[in-house]
């Protein structure tokens, strides 16, 4: 009748009840007794596991996971594990053909990220338990594009496991390369992230600003905030070239400190910043003046280029 690993039964039945394996031999051992012996130790796994409301696994003829990156489109038993990294309201919704619950939320992997849609109403009555941070074990998903963005959907033949023992899960950090872009790519007046290099500095330049709100002050006047007490507020010029387009960057008050670092003399603040590679966030703009395209940074970040380049660029 059932031809399954004993072991593996126990581990999942205790995995999703929260029982350790020792309590699940004990149920399992007063099931058969129960029973008068008339029943197989798998045959009362199974009895008990239904009466915790465990959800077996069915054994795949694939039990291969698939990592988030390399889940094919259109696969009908998708397993995989992953961490929770957003949870989505549940929704309800009713069409003519019926109505219902969807839930739906986000994980990751070493290998990147991925939206997961659950319809089953059994999953969804646990679905309020996971948290960021879960891991999650999800068998016989299927696999489909939604808006150009791969997705696994959960339904009635679909598992989920709650952080099962001796799971972990590594995610692939991106959240400042979710916009990575490239100059010539990137619009006027839009806001990217580009990977690039310093290849020319310009002598920082001071001007005064109000200390509420850094705005430039003309004889310690905001427009604002009235009289105040001028500060000093540092900016400085870079040209930056990220291999598509070399642009004039200028950072401004927070940014310009980060990068002029307490160096006081320029041809310090020059050596240090000459050839370095970081990665810039920031808004192209037209230069009116010289009819040319600068760029805005709002913040620089320090990476490794290496590992940067390694990891996301191919
Ligand atoms: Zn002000």
């Amino acid at each position: 009748m059932i031809h399954e690993d004993f072991d593996s039964l126990i581990k999942q039945i205790s995995e999703s009840s929260n029982k350790s394996s020792e309590e699940i031999q004990k149920l399992i051992q007063e099931k058969i007794k129960e029973l008068q012996d008339l029943i197989s130790k798998e045959g009362a796994a199974h009895i008990v596991a239904n009466e915790l409301g465990v959800k077996l696994f069915q054994q795949s003829a694939s039990p291969t996971e698939f990592k988030i990156k390399e889940i094919p489109l259109g696969h009908n038993a998708v397993n995989l594990v992953g961490k929770v990294t957003n949870v989505f309201e549940i929704r309800s919704f009713k069409t003519e053909k019926r109505e219902g619950r969807v839930a739906s939320l986000m994980i990751g992997d070493e290998t990147g990220k991925l939206r997961i849609t659950i319809w089953d109403e059994k999953i969804i009555d646990k679905f309020p338990q996971i948290k960021d941070g879960d891991i999650l074990k999800i068998n016989n998903g299927y696999s489909k594009e939604n808006n150009g963005f791969k997705e696994v959907h959960l339904g009635s033949k679909s598992q989920l496991l709650i952080n099962p023992e001796g799971i972990s899960v590594e995610i692939k950090e991106n959240n400042f390369t979710d916009s990575i872009t490239t100059f010539e790519k990137l619009n006027v007046e839009t806001f990217g992230t580009v990977f690039a290099t310093i290849v020319n500095v310009y002598e920082p330049k001071f001007y005064e600003a109000c200390p509420q709100c850094n705005k430039k002050v003309f004889n310690n006047q905001c427009m604002i905030h009235g009289l105040v007490e001028a500060k000093q507020v540092p900016l400085i010029s870079l040209v930056i070239d990220d291999g598509t387009q070399s642009l004039r960057a200028t950072c401004f008050r927070d940014t310009a400190e980060q990068i002029i670092n307490n160096e006081v003399l320029f041809e310090n603040i020059k050596k240090n910043l000459l050839g370095k590679q970081m990665l810039f966030r920031g808004r192209k703009k037209i230069n009116e003046m010289y009819n040319t395209e600068d760029f805005n940074i709002a913040t620089v970040t320090e990476i490794n280029p290496k590992e940067f380049i390694n990891q996301y660029v191919s």
